[in-house]
């Protein structure tokens, strides 16, 4: 089969690879029909060795599909049946999965327990896992993660229940809104672009986003959000902290992750491998919030902090939340959102579909935030 693999830093090719086989009772094989390129994709294609990516290895971890085979574990879904595949791989039985926190699973934990549940397309600190921009894909804990989906909701709009849909609704839920709240949103890709009508939807009165590009800020803006270009105010905690009667936002979320803009300082630390991460959204995060209010942390970061800003957290007595999106935990309420006439307008955010072989170009443009390249889904049916 054909499928999406790393070279090397900002490098990927399509190239034939061995098909998937069940190769565990609770397998399943799908042959994927849409697959997502996610921020998560950008980390790995620019920094894929530090986060132990080989060259060869396959990438991706939001597809959709059909059903070709089960292992003889899989009941509740058969070949013929369409379903989406949560990123996290998890049992559905363990300690973590008991509660709900799937991205935590104890049986796929990889790294003796050192991370979080195995993922998809992840590299070898998340279980090494072959990833979704495939044309197949092998469904380890199939008796438990794939989810069938109803004819009804078009493709572009359910492969998004693998991670973007979720991943939001779980950020919007980690900050803890207070009713008729004021929530702001670091980063306008998918996951903050999302977020912002998530919280909207249930209940926030205000939604502040930030962003750099003018095509990002005007959706969110479409979407009832207020919207700051971080690039054209002197100091963007500062412009928060005005448009909040001086005191800063209830809430507010990272959407941004260790790749943010806006420190050449942070940029150069990166790399030279001297601090992993690059900390400019997470700073104006934790600077933007109001006394008393919740920080929730859905950008990805992988490693250590310098000048972390433990006296003013402590001061200001504010909550932190974060981490990997628990899926499963979500994807029933998102589901009936979409059921009930999608009101989130889900099924507009992908602005861009292209065929599995131009996944080089797709990477590019994303990455590159090309205009109008907003949530980009590769068609491995087509090409
Ligand atoms: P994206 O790269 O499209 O979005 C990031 C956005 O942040 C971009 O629009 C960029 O312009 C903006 N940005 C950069 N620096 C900024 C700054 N200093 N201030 C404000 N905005 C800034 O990616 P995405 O797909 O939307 O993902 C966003 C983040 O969420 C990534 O870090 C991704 O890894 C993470 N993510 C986490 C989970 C999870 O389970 N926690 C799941 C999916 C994605
Ligand atoms: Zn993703
Ligand atoms: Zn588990």
């Amino acid at each position: 089969m054909r499928a999406v693999v790393w070279q090397g830093p900002r490098k990927v090719s399509v190239e034939n690879v061995p098909d998937p086989r069940i190769e565990e009772p609770t397998d399943a094989v799908i042959r994927v029909t849409a697959t997502g390129v996610c921020g998560s994709d950008l980390h790995l294609f620019d920094h894929g060795a530090s986060m132990l990516v080989k060259p060869g290895d396959i990438l991706g971890h939001e597809a959709l599909g059909v059903v070709e085979e089960v292992g003889s574990a899989v009941t509740h879904i058969k070949p013929g049946d369409r379903v989406v595949v949560p990123f996290n791989i998890s049992c559905g039985r363990c300690f973590m999965c008991d509660q709900g926190l799937y991205s935590q699973c104890e049986t796929t934990q990889s790294m003796h327990g050192r991370k979080g549940a195995a993922l998809y397309g992840y590299g070898h600190m998340y279980g090494g896992v072959p990833g979704a921009q495939a044309e197949y894909l092998r469904v380890p804990q199939a008796h438990f993660g794939p989810i069938k989906v109803d004819d009804g909701i078009p493709d572009t709009t359910a492969v998004l229940l693998a991670d973007v849909l979720p991943t939001a609704w779980q950020a919007v839920e980690y900050a803890k809104v207070p009713p008729g709240g004021t929530l702001a949103v670091y980063g306008l890709g998918p996951i903050g672009q999302m977020c912002c009508r998530i919280a909207r939807h249930l209940g926030a009165a205000r939604v502040i986003g930030i962003d750099r590009y003018p095509d990002r800020l005007k959706l969110a803006a479409a979407h009832g959000a207020e919207t700051i270009d971080f690039t054209t105010v002197d100091d963007v905690v500062e412009t928060v902290r005005e448009m909040t009667g001086g005191r800063g936002a209830d809430s507010v979320i990272d959407a941004v992750g260790m790749d943010a803009d806006g420190s050449l300082a942070e940029r150069m630390l990166q790399t030279v491998k001297v601090q992993p991460d690059r900390m400019a959204a997470l700073h104006h995060a934790l600077g933007s919030v109001r006394r008393g209010g919740t920080v929730s942390v859905t950008g990805v970061y992988g490693g250590w902090m310098m000048r972390f800003p433990l006296g003013d957290l402590f001061d200001k007595q504010v909550a932190l939340h974060w981490g990997q999106a628990n899926v499963r935990r979500w994807t029933d309420r998102v589901l009936e959102v979409l059921r009930a006439g999608d009101p989130i307008d889900a099924a507009g955010l992908v602005t861009t579909e292209m065929p599995l072989g131009e996944a080089t170009r797709a990477y590019t443009a994303f990455r590159d935030k090309e205009a109008g390249v907003i949530k980009v889904v590769l068609r491995p049916g087509e090409g």
